[in-house]
């Protein structure tokens, strides 16, 4: 069976993968469940816990409040980090803070209150809900306009269709650089171009491509930009999120949060807040140390590998599974639900099929095989290079094809439930 594809063929492309000893670099509990749900959260560095256990025995438990001198950079001091190893963005430009729900608030506030009396806010109408929750949020408190861009669910954003929607009105674009439903992969150089030809701002959401594509804030012009750490970066559950404002903006913009870890001499306690002009105005807090400190280890593995590799490989596993849902999957009922175009696509890919949720279900609950499903009718499969082999996703295509073929997700729920 399957000669056109055989397993082994697979198992040749780890044996001459450059990345293939990093999958040792995490914890993996049980080698038989495949998961193909890194860009939702990322799998445990091996390094992680003693890094985590030392923090909490020898800062917390040893240097107690003697611990802040040095804490107190690390949201700069790893914002760096990503900045050199993700983001290609300078020292200075990316800091650690909060969720990205709250940063996205913040920077889009913040380029509003910039924007004079533009009024008509544009955000992709398929964009990561708290993204679209967020900005109406604040459309509605300003009485500004928001304006849905028409998106084919499929294939992301077309550029013509943003282009058509620019004027002199807007203040603001929020755009994902890697669609979290399909996978698009949005022309970040372009797009900050025509926005930039009519006066306004792009406010990128990079939770989808940080760690998974090389995104090049500085080579393409942007602006602003913020984005998850605990999926393709591999941060752990909840870990903080990080904002990107470009040097020659920070003085000009600010943010609406006045917190004490904006100001100017923060420990002198003054009467009234007055923002230091550089990035650290757009932190508000007491940063999360504990969940903060878990960036380390998965940085080191990131800086290895390097983002140009992550992404070839990414690339290429990407393609496996278009291949295989092609010569397989297509008989039973599904499509590509992402780009075909691997150059349009990010690190997961997307399949359409009517009972997906129940398959979804019976993939990981009989397959052992954990994808995850979205909204309306989407399988999405989402490989990390720095862990996934070729074999899994052989191997995971297999399993499928079988539940599929022999309809064992008819026997499941199709209920919804909290989190999917
Ligand atoms: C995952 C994701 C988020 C999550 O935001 P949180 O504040 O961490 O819950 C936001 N935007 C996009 C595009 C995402 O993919």
């Amino acid at each position: 069976m399957s000669e056109e594809f055989p397993r082994y063929r697979f198992k040749e492309l780890d044996a001459a993968d450059a990345l293939a000893g990093l999958r040792d670099r995490f914890v993996v509990g049980d080698e038989d469940l495949i998961y193909l749900d890194g860009n939702s959260l990322g799998r445990l560095p091996a390094a992680t816990p003693d890094h985590l256990a030392r923090l909490v025995r020898e800062g917390w438990g040893g240097q107690l409040v003697q611990g802040w001198p040095s804490w107190i950079e690390w949201a700069r001091r790893i914002g760096d980090r990503l900045a050199a190893h993700a983001l290609g963005a300078r020292p200075g430009e990316v800091v650690v803070s909060d969720s990205t729900s709250v940063n996205l608030y913040k920077l889009a506030a913040a380029a509003l209150d910039a924007a004079g009396g533009r009024r008509t806010v544009l955000v992709d109408a398929e964009d990561f809900p708290t993204d679209r929750y967020i900005l109406q949020g604040l459309a509605e408190a300003r009485g500004l306009t928001l304006r849905m861009l028409p998106t084919d669910l499929d294939e992301g954003l077309d550029l013509a269709t943003l282009r058509a929607a620019l004027d002199e009105d807007v203040a603001l674009v929020v755009l994902s650089a890697v669609s979290y439903r399909c996978g698009a992969l949005l022309d970040m150089a372009a797009v900050n171009d025509a926005v930039r030809q009519v006066g306004a701002h792009v406010l990128w959401d990079l939770s989808h491509a940080a760690g998974s594509v090389p995104v090049e804030l500085t080579a393409t012009g942007a602006d602003l930009a913020v984005g998850c750490t605990y999926k393709y970066l591999n941060g752990g559950p909840g870990a903080p999120a990080f904002l990107y404002v470009r040097r020659e903006l920070q003085e000009r913009l600010r943010q609406p949060i006045w917190g004490w870890f904006g100001q100017r001499d923060q420990f002198r306690m003054g009467p009234a807040y007055d923002p230091v002009p550089d990035l650290d105005r757009f932190q508000v807090g007491t940063p999360p140390i504990l969940g903060m400190a878990a960036l380390d280890p998965a940085l080191d593995v990131l800086a290895e590998a390097g983002i140009d590799r992550v992404r070839d490989k990414g690339r290429r596993l990407g393609e496996a599974i278009v291949t295989l849902a092609d010569a397989w999957l297509t008989p039973y009922g599904f499509s590509l639900a992402s780009p075909r175009d691997p150059d349009r696509r990010g690190g997961h890919v997307s399949l359409h099929h009517p009972e997906a949720l129940r398959i979804s279900r019976s993939l990981a609950a009989e397959g052992r095989v954990v994808g995850d499903y979205r909204a309306p009718d989407r399988l999405r499969l989402g490989p990390a290079p720095l862990y996934t082999r070729f074999v899994d996703v052989w191997d995971a295509m297999d399993r499928l094809r079988d539940i599929v073929a022999r309809r064992s997700y008819e026997r499941l729920s199709g209920d919804p439930s909290r989190v999917t």
